[in-house]
């Protein structure tokens, strides 16, 4: 069905890509030559297109700027050593994006507009796709609520866009991170399975507080008792406990994030057991005081699978095994890359070819 779309193009006169260094990628600081727009009004959405990258123009009452109505996604486009361009799991991040566009009282967006805009994007923008180990096409679907008007009420006029950033590694190095016990990022009852612009202003905080202690990122821990772990920064969060992959539920405090299932389904497939689950804190101390844990890591689009060197709890410092005695998740990681880059089957029907 979206093969058969054609977004009208209006193709800029000049690529930027000679300017980007694609040796050495930031994440998110460079972005590709052209982006997919589509506006909603009068209730309904209208002609998507595909334009230059460039700046936008908005009044300043514009309701997003003021009330938080914007929702996002984080997907990533691979180049095969064959030179085809894949997609991971495009849908799922299409379904979560209309499951966040509905809690946060947004309009859905269609099929044709998400995947379909998305892959003749990626088309037009195929040189964009890095090859080196590690790096991808970052691709940033998101709406945002374009009222103008200041009254607090569900808007009625919406922008849905989709750029496009070339990226290589998140993170360099294990990460160090701190148990959060004083701040919360979402609650019971909140916003924290959407993928809302809103978690992230929350976080941005106690995170500083953290980074300047020295720690990449938080564990964070549910708001009510803070003694269940939910998320990492922009990951799901994962321990390896004896034979046993251990991580915790979902819930509405919890993102349900592409990259974690599809780890769980590797897992499961070796014959590991998995647990979703609540996850204390205390259990992990004392798997850690004990030797029994044996791995933690995070897991999300951006960082991939970013594994976990120290884990601050109550101010002491506990500290994971050696990286050389950690196969799981570097293995998983390799199957995962394996599967993105078309070096080995897909046998899960994940990946969808630019064309
Ligand atoms: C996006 C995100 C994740 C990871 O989800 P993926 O689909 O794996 O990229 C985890 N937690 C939060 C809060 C997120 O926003």
């Amino acid at each position: 069905m979206t093969d058969t779309i054609h977004f009208p193009v209006t193709k800029t006169s000049h690529s930027r890509i000679s300017e980007v260094d694609f040796s050495n990628l930031k994440f998110g600081a460079s972005f590709s030559d052209h982006m997919f727009v589509v506006d909603y009004a009068d209730g309904r959405w209208g002609q998507g297109k595909i334009v230059p990258y460039g700046p936008w123009s908005f009044d300043p009452s514009m309701a997003a700027l003021h009330y938080g109505q914007a929702i996002f996604e984080g997907q990533k486009a691979y180049r095969s050593p064959k030179g085809e361009i894949l997609v991971f799991r495009p849908h799922a991040n299409f379904e979560r994006f209309n499951l966040s566009a509905i809690r946060m009282s947004m309009p859905e967006v269609s099929e044709e507009l998400f995947i379909g805009g998305m892959m003749q994007l990626i088309q037009l923008d195929r040189d964009w796709v890095p090859s080196s180990e590690g790096s991808s096409l970052y691709l940033r679907p998101f709406m945002v609520s374009t009222d103008e008007f200041l009254g607090v009420r569900t808007s009625e006029n919406y922008r849905f866009a989709i750029i496009c950033s070339p990226v290589g590694q998140y993170y360099s190095e294990p990460i160090r991170v701190k148990v959060e016990k004083e701040f919360s990022r979402v609650a019971d009852g909140g916003i924290g399975n959407a993928k809302a612009a809103g978690n992230y202003g929350a976080s941005l905080y106690p995170t500083k507080l953290a980074q300047q202690a020295g720690f990449h990122q938080l564990l964070w821990t549910d708001a009510a008792t803070h003694t269940y772990f939910e998320e990492s920064g922009t990951m799901n969060v994962m321990f390896l406990v004896g034979n046993t992959l251990i991580t915790p539920s979902i819930g509405s405090t919890i993102l349900k994030g592409v990259t974690r299932d599809s780890v769980l389904t590797l897992a499961r497939e070796r014959g590991v057991t998995v647990e979703e689950r609540r996850v204390s804190v205390e259990e992990i101390v004392q798997a850690l005081k004990e030797g029994r844990l044996k791995e933690a890591f995070g897991v999300g689009t951006a960082a991939t699978i970013a594994p976990i060197a120290m884990i601050q709890n109550d101010g002491i410092d506990y500290h994971l095994p050696p990286l050389d005695q950690r196969p799981f998740a570097p293995s998983i990681l390799k199957e995962l890359t394996d599967i993105r880059t078309g070096a080995v089957e897909d046998r899960h029907h994940w990946m969808m070819k630019v064309q």
